[in-house]
């Protein structure tokens, strides 16, 4: 392809994203096709012979876009939001295009210096000490993983210099409440710490971690010859956004010298706000914390956004100098390559630079108190509505909800809870997941889509109402 039919095409393709993105609110949102259909309309082998750019173009419409669910669709309140703003977009398509890579500080200066200037314009925002280093991960699992490996290696006196875990006498153990998210356990598990020592501590009666919890656990691990190593406390968890006591947990975690990683991945995006910082009483006692601002911030994912105080735990554990990648400006400069996992780095701070500068901090934030708003106004019809029940408290954007008709329990109210969310997202009026809390099914409503409004938050309300009522478990009652 050329530059100059490039430009054709991608002014097509750019109308078409653009048209998409302004009749999203059409779409139904959850993809009404079966295993296997998408690819049953696919050729099974790679084309021999150049096909021309239109044809793929085409199909991207009549194929493609009948397999999609449409995450930014105003109606959209599954898992948490993952909103792709445009300016962001034009953030990522500017990186491709450029397709530099940060294998070095001298392999793209601006790579590695805008990152260091967005991390840092972040954490402002966000109203961290100037003593947190940020660098751009993909993923929170990856992120996640990058700390409890740092965890490990400093709890070992660097074990991976001599005999690596293998050798250890005293297992190590990782502390997380049993609601933090399933890439905690996923982590621990890949860097070696073994499922027997890994807990998943009790939570109280608002879901998060208790920290008489923490230390029962830590003097019983003594007591039997184990050694504790990192505890991750959760900023807003998967099933109900609620906070682990960070001031508690970071005065254990010191007086055990054990590593605290704060998993804030959806909820880090609140503390933009000055009314949210609450829920990072206690932060400056974290060694590390994650945060993704392809949440509900708006940079197209993917974008994980990792904070160290101590950035030489993590280039020990993360470095590599093969020859090829030395330069005579090492020594001056930040090669991000020994910041995680992997060599290949994206121009990933484009995005974010595209966004912030186009929202400004005050767009950003009026956003999120909108959506703050809205999940306030249906928490409030939920509590007076006769049936409805709100099962934790709404501490930011998510709702974890149940329609109890009167008569129905256990695995039948798990039935007619399934059934209703399942008809809402068959429908296409709007997507919800449902999720598990306490052993029992619930709905979750999860407001953020940067396109959601007050309306689409009254419209799905009553698209609830009129689903519940209509499942036969209801009207049986
Ligand atoms: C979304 C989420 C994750 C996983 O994020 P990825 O970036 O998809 O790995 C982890 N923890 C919490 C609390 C989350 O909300």
């Amino acid at each position: 392809m050329t530059p100059d039919e490039f430009r054709h095409y991608g002014h097509q393709l750019i109308d078409w994203i653009a048209a998409y993105r302004r009749d999203l609110e059409g779409w139904p949102v959850m993809a009404a096709v079966k295993p296997g259909e998408i690819r049953a309309r696919l050729p099974p082998a790679p084309p021999e012979r150049a096909e021309p750019v239109a044809a793929v173009l085409d199909e991207l419409e009549s194929i493609i876009m009948p397999g999609l669910t449409h995450w930014q669709s105003p109606r959209f309140f599954g898992f948490f939001p993952a909103n792709s703003a445009l300016a962001s977009v034009l953030g990522d398509l500017a990186s491709s295009g450029l397709g530099v890579l940060g294998l070095s500080w001298q392999a793209s200066p601006a790579l590695t210096e805008l990152e260091e200037v967005m991390t840092d314009w972040l954490r402002q925002l966000l109203g961290l000490s100037d003593a947190w280093r940020g660098v751009i991960q993909d993923t929170a699992s990856a992120s996640t993983l990058v700390a409890l490996l740092c965890a490990r290696e400093r709890t070992t006196g660097f074990s991976q210099e001599s005999g690596g875990i293998a050798k250890l006498e005293r297992p190590l153990v990782v502390y997380a409440s049993s609601q933090s998210h399933s890439s905690v356990e996923k982590a621990a598990l890949l860097a070696g710490f073994g499922r027997e020592q890994v807990r998943a501590l009790a939570v109280d009666q608002d879901f998060a971690m208790r920290p008489e919890a923490l230390a029962a656990a830590i003097e019983a691990d003594l007591r039997t010859g184990l050694t504790p190593c990192a505890v991750v406390a959760t900023t807003g968890t998967t099933a109900t956004t609620a906070v682990d006591p960070l001031e508690p947990l970071g005065e254990l975690a010191r007086r055990h010298q054990i590593w605290l990683h704060v998993d804030a991945a959806m909820a880090g995006a609140a503390q933009i706000l000055e009314e949210c910082r609450w829920m990072w009483r206690g932060i400056e006692a974290a060694d590390s914390l994650v945060l993704n601002p392809h949440k509900w911030l708006g940079a197209v994912f993917d974008c994980s956004l990792y904070f160290v105080r101590d950035e030489a735990v993590l280039t020990r554990v993360m470095s590599t100098h093969p020859s090829y990648l030395r330069s005579s400006a090492d020594s001056e400069v930040r090669n991000l390559r020994d910041w995680g996992l992997p060599l290949g780095r994206r121009f990933r701070a484009l995005k974010l630079w595209f966004l912030l500068r186009e929202q400004g901090a005050e767009g950003l934030r009026a956003r999120l108190r909108r959506d703050l708003e809205n999940a306030r106004w249906l928490a409030g019809e939920i509590a007076a509505a006769p049936d409805w029940r709100l099962l934790a408290p709404v501490v930011l954007q998510t709702l974890c909800v149940r329609h109890e008709p009167g008569g129905l329990d256990g695995e039948a109210l798990d039935r007619h809870t399934l059934a209703w969310v399942e008809r809402i997202n068959r429908g296409g009026a709007a997507y919800l997941t449902p999720a598990q809390l306490q052993g029992r099914w619930m709905a979750r409503v999860s407001i953020g889509a940067e396109s959601t409004e007050r309306r689409h938050v009254e419209a799905l309300w009553q698209v609830m109402r009129q689903a519940a009522q209509a499942e036969p478990f209801a009207a049986s009652h």
